[in-house]
Order: C-alpha cells, then structure tokens, then sequence
C-alpha cells in the first residue's frame, strides 16, 4: 500500500491545497490528521476557487475517498457550513466519499469564545489566534473534557457527558472571564442540528483503514499549516496547538501502524507567515507591499495581510529535517518574476555569531537574518510546464535553493490553477 504525506514546511500557506490537489488523482484515500477550522487550502479546480477549511482537499476528484481523522478539531457547525458552500457548486459529497472518525472530538461553541475572550485579556501579548477554538479545544481534548464524535451515536449518554462537562466549563467562563454561560438546552440544540448533520459520515475509520490496507489501496496524508507551527518542534508559543508533522499523520488519521513511503514537504519561493511570534527576515515598507501584492498574500481565513520576506534557509532546512521531507514542491515561483535580483536569507546572526542552525525559539527572537543575492530572470514563466521551459536563472535559483535545504525539488509551481506546474 504506497502511501504520502503533504506537509508544510515552513510557517503554512505554503500552498499545500494545490498539491494535494493535484497529487489525490494517484490516490485512492486523502485523509486530514490535524488542526481544524484556523487555516484555509486554496483550490482551484474544474468547479471554481475554494478556500478548504475543514474538508480534505481530494473532496473534488471522483472515486477518492475522503476521511477527517481523529486528530482533527471537529467544529460541525463549520463543516457543515463548508460543506453545504461546496455541494452547491456542484461537487458531490456523501457518505460514500466523506468520512468522519467516530474517535475525532468535536470543537464545541465555547471554545470559539473562550479563544476570543482569551486574545481579548492579553491585549497586545496576543498570539494572533484565528479565533476558532483551536487552542481551548486541544487543552480540553488532552483534559479529557470534550466529546468524542461517537458519542452522537448514543444520545442518552451524550446529555449526561454534556452537562458535566457544562458545569465545570460555566465556571471558568463566568467566573475567570464574566462571560454568559451554557446552557444544556442551547449545547443539545447545537449538537443536534449539526452534529445531527454530519452523524451520516461518522465511521470506524481504524476499521476502514485496515480493510483499505488490505485492498491495496493507497493513502494520502493531509497536513495543514507547517513545521514551524509543530506544537513541540516549531516557534512555541507561537505554534498550532496541534502536530503539524509528518510523523503524526498515520496517528491522527486512524492508521498508526503504517510507515510513510513518502513525505512532499512544500516550500513557498518565499517566506509568509499569518499572526504573531517571530519572523526572521520579515520585510517592511514599500518592498514588503510590493511581494504581497504580486504574490496576493492575504489569509485565506482572515482576510488579513500576510507577513512577507525572502525565502530563509535556515528556517526551511530544519522543516525539511523536522519533516522527514523526501521530495519538495517549491510553489509560487512565478511571484519572484518582477525581482531583478532574489533575495536569500541564507544566515542567522544570533548572539553575534553567525550560524545555519535554526535556534530555540527564545534565542529566535533576537536572530537576525544575513541576506544574500542571486539573479532574477524578470520574465513570464507561468507558461513553463518542463524543466527546459524555465530560464536560467530560474533553474538555477531552484537548483540553489535545493543545495542549501538538503531535498530534491520534484515540482515547482508557476501558477495557481492545477496544471501550473513543472514536474521535473
Ligand atoms: P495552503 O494552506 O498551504 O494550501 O496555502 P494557501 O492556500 O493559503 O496558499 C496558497 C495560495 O497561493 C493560494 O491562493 C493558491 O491559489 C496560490 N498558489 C498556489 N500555488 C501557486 C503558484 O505556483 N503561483 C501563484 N501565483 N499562486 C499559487
């Protein structure tokens, strides 16, 4: 059974959507193993644009089926919502090519609140959350004090959870925060309009994986964000609240008996990072505007600018490492086409030393980057479908930049749409 895993390796939005996207038609199974609602794939396919939030971005391709592993934050209000947006342009989904683990738990209305409430006390100590409860879900998850998707199955037992779980929650949410609290009517009402919608696609996926095993069928892994928001590897506490790497994915998705065969790491031809926590060769001003503006760097999820910078080395070859990563996708490599020369974080200054190793996330905050130059080729290559299409300079930045990460770049990317690609 070949399997794959699509992570990012950098901050996220790396463009790992568009992999998957194109990547599900040799797969009989595409399957998410972490995060939730906080981040957003971008598609764009035969149906129109989407920015996937919750859905495993193989929803589109017929024959393949799809699978929300337990390591997800299941918010069903949300998914619903996604879901119903995407059948109304046309895509088919049912329970024949959507599933959802009995084991994932499920993202309740309160941790959306107490996320916002949270943010709120820090004031300008935020993390830059997105807001969606990805944070309280995965410390009450580890709490063990939420509900498990399953547990929609047995609604008698489900009421009795809800209202322990009600009573303890109400207290930190009026007495920590002043907040309003629950009531049992208001949750079992959320729980049954959504969590009724969604019932139909829960399953035993640990028994569907061990049957897809044994039917040869092959797999593929679904990250969402990248290394350096890995709860234990990346930039705590400016991290996910989840594992972003590869190593989890058999875990979180309902397979943890099976090796990866292959891991593609996806790397931006430059940097971006969405929220707050520290980014090394950030740019500023006016030729910060001008790479977000050529690059449409703006959160899928919030609409808002994304930070930007030149491509850092140092941060990508540890999210190689992080990753296990066997192939690259370099994406977005047209974006760079304005530049007369390519800037390259290639160093860290840190403590007045120079170094190539990323550093712990303290000694990060006072990192400074050493920028070098390579040339640009200032041309239209979004037309380049083979390696020989592409420039010199092109190639040669790919080729650069393959040195200096330590991993073969098996694609670059030159476009959004699905065929905008070069497959070396
Ligand atoms: P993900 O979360 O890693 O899937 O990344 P996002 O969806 O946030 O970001 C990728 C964005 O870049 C989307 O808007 C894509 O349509 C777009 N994109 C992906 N690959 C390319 C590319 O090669 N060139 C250009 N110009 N845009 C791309």
């Amino acid at each position: 059974m070949a399997n794959c895993a699509i992570v990012g390796i950098n901050w996220g939005d790396e463009g790992k959507g568009r992999m998957v996207d194109l990547l599900t038609q040799d797969y009989d199974v595409v399957v998410r193993y972490q995060g939730g609602g906080n981040a957003g794939h971008t598609v764009v396919n035969e149906f129109g644009k989407f920015a996937l939030h919750l859905l495993p971005s193989g929803i589109f391709r017929k024959n393949v089926v799809n699978v929300m592993g337990n390591g997800v934050a299941l918010d069903c209000e949300n998914l619903w919502t996604e879901i119903e947006d995407v059948r109304a342009k046309g895509v088919e989904i049912s329970p024949k090519n959507f599933r959802i683990s009995t084991r994932a738990s499920l993202l309740l209305p309160w941790h959306r609140e107490l996320d916002a409430l949270e943010e709120a006390r820090l004031k300008d100590k935020k993390y830059g959350s997105t807001k969606q409860g990805i944070a309280p879900f995965y410390s009450d998850k580890y709490q063990k004090k939420t509900i498990m998707a399953g547990e929609l199955l047995y609604p008698d037992a489900l009421e009795a959870h809800v209202a322990d779980l009600l009573e303890w929650k109400n207290l930190t949410l009026t007495g920590v925060y002043g907040a309003r609290p629950y009531t049992i009517k208001g949750i079992m009402d959320w729980l049954n309009t959504y969590g009724g919608a969604i019932k139909p696609f829960l399953c035993d996926t640990t028994t569907f994986f061990e049957q897809a095993r044994q039917e040869g069928k092959s797999i593929l892994f679904e990250a969402q964000l990248g290394a350096l928001r890995d709860l234990d590897y990346g930039i705590y506490p400016y991290t996910t609240s989840s594992n972003t790497l590869a190593a989890y994915a058999p875990v979180g998705a309902g397979i943890p008996s099976v090796r990866l065969d292959e891991v593609v790491g996806v790397v931006k031809a430059y940097s971006t990072c969405v929220g707050e926590g520290p980014f090394t060769a950030e740019w500023f001003g006016e030729e910060a505007e001008e790479l977000r503006k050529a690059g449409a760097e703006y959160g899928a999820k919030t609409g808002r600018p994304r930070r930007v910078g030149p491509i850092d080395l140092v941060a990508t070859r540890y999210g190689v490492r992080m990753q296990g990563a066997t192939n690259i996708a370099l994406t977005k490599l047209d974006v760079l086409s304005y530049m007369e020369r390519i800037p390259v974080c290639t160093k860290y200054v840190v403590e007045g030393e120079e170094t190539g190793d990323f550093p712990f996330p303290t000694a990060l905050e006072q990192a400074k980057p050493v920028i070098e130059y390579v040339p640009g080729w200032q041309c239209d290559i979004s037309g380049a479908r083979r390696w020989e299409d592409l420039p010199q300079a092109a190639r040669d930045y790919v080729e650069y930049v393959e040195r200096e990460i330590g991993c073969r770049i098996g694609y670059v990317s030159v476009g959004p749409a699905r065929d905008e690609i070069v497959i070396r």
